[in-house]
């Protein structure tokens, strides 16, 4: 990596915080903005950059979040920068569907080279990953003719009302706000850390999935499974190897479209362009956005083009889908990710933190609320369980997630929650974080769980 950063690269509390400025801004929100919103931090920010978000009181913390895994290149990569200004001072919006323009059609070209299969591939872009999706499953059912979608437990697919369907979890995703979207099926995931059965494969696992599609649906009436390759909201589970292969050749088999959902795992997050290359798996349609186009807001769906131009012209769009300056942004991003190796980087950065939080486990001993430690490249997560349950009944310990993830943002550390049962810390740091910094923040996540064991 040869990176020049703009900000300073590192971690500074000035004291207590929020800071006055921040609580201001808090009061002027509380009054403005819909509670429905939340933030996972109550500072706000007033530049970053690299590994850093400094806020409008001086402090600057360590991201190791990438607001979601999005700001894989840094959230003002001087490259993403550069192409952005460039596009602005020409045209801001022309909408593709009425007068289109290079930059669309640069960043299909790419996305067709970059995702997994040889294949002859057709791309659409939209705005938000949970459109993705929404056209992904549109575009299925047009090719197939057939209605049903399988997703599975655990899964996060967004929360627009076909999304909210295929995503699990109830709270905060979809309580209340039903009805929800007809002939949707959820099969059981593969779940390493928490199978009745510790020695099942995932090949067996997949079966088991398999044998609830056709009992249940018929798998001559499914149109499309969708799944995320490792999860992510539901707790960055990696499904066991084999399983993922095995319910791809089931969709093959059986005229199913298989949807990888790479909207948090793609663009080098997890050490290759997309997680499912870590099996060699070739999916029908993938879906893509978060750490698409260095923080502008744009999505994907690629794949096969019989699929994709089965859809009728004028079937597929959107007012803003493939914004002209968000496809600058994303052929710049893409750049970076190449020229700076940040599929190796990813990889650099799972050694590390896998070596570091690896000891300390070993450390605490098998009893420890250390439950689980899994994920690849930076998609890397902890599960807490009760002390004592790790070989047991794993109880989870959201109080003690919780807990760590506080002390963290007092020492200066931004870091995420998720999982099922909110026991799970995500590290998803930008690509582009020194050694040093990443160094220093785990320095402080190792005190915040020693502090909480
Ligand atoms: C975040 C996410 C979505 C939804 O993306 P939005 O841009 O928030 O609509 C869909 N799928 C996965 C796997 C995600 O992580």
């Amino acid at each position: 990596m040869d990176i020049t950063y703009r900000l300073e690269q590192k971690r500074r509390v000035l004291g207590d915080f929020p800071g006055p400025k921040s609580l201001e801004l808090a009061a002027r929100r509380a009054a403005s903005v819909a509670k429905g919103v939340a933030s996972s931090v109550p500072v706000y920010v007033a530049d970053a950059d690299g590994g850093v978000i400094h806020d409008v009181d001086g402090n600057s913390f360590i991201d190791l979040g990438s607001g979601i895994a999005v700001t894989t290149v840094g959230a003002s990569d001087a490259a993403v920068v550069g192409a952005v200004k460039e596009q602005v001072e020409h045209f801001t919006h022309t909408c593709f569907m009425v007068s289109p323009y290079e930059g669309y059609v640069a960043v299909a070209e790419k996305l067709n080279r970059l995702t997994p299969g040889e294949h002859e591939k057709r791309t659409v872009l939209f705005n938000s990953g949970a459109e993705a999706v929404e056209n992904a499953v549109k575009i299925a059912r047009v090719a197939t003719g057939r209605d049903a979608v399988v997703a599975f437990d655990h899964a996060y697919h967004g929360r627009t009302n076909l999304t909210m369907g295929l995503t699990a979890k109830a709270m905060p995703y979809k309580h209340g706000f039903g009805p929800f979207a007809g002939e949707i099926y959820r099969a059981p995931m593969s779940y390493p850390f928490r199978e009745e059965n510790p020695q099942i494969t995932g090949k067996e696992a997949a079966e088991r999935a398999i044998l609830l599609i056709q009992k249940q649906i018929g798998a001559d009436q499914v149109a499309a499974i969708i799944i995320e390759p490792i999860q992510g909201e539901g707790g960055f589970i990696v499904p066991a190897d084999g399983f993922l292969p095995r319910i791809a050749e089931f969709a093959k088999e059986n005229g199913i479209v298989f949807i990888a959902d790479e909207v948090q795992s793609g663009f080098c997050r997890t050490g290759e362009w997309f997680a499912v290359q870590h099996e060699g798996v070739v999916p029908d349609l993938i879906t893509t956005a978060k750490g698409i186009a260095g923080g502008m807001p744009l999505s994907a769906v690629t794949g096969r083009a019989e699929l994709l131009d089965a859809v009728h012209g004028g079937g597929l769009g959107g007012t803003y889908g493939g914004n002209p300056v968000a496809c600058a942004a994303a052929l710049a991003a893409i750049e970076t990710m190449d020229s700076q190796d940040l599929r190796g980087r990813a990889r650099e950065i799972e050694a590390t933190v896998k070596r570091r939080l690896g000891a300390l486990r070993d450390e605490l001993g098998a009893d420890s609320i250390v439950g689980d430690l899994r994920g690849r490249g930076a998609m890397l997560a902890i599960e807490f369980v009760k002390k004592g349950s790790a070989t047991t009944t794993k109880e989870p310990d959201a109080d003690a997630t919780k807990k760590i993830a506080e002390y963290c943002l007092k020492e200066g550390v931004i870091i995420l929650t998720c999982g099922t049962y909110g026991n799970v810390i995500r590290l998803l740091p930008p690509l582009v974080i020194s050694d040093e910094l990443l160094a220093d923040g785990l320095d402080v996540l190792e005190a915040a769980i020693r502090a909480n064991s």
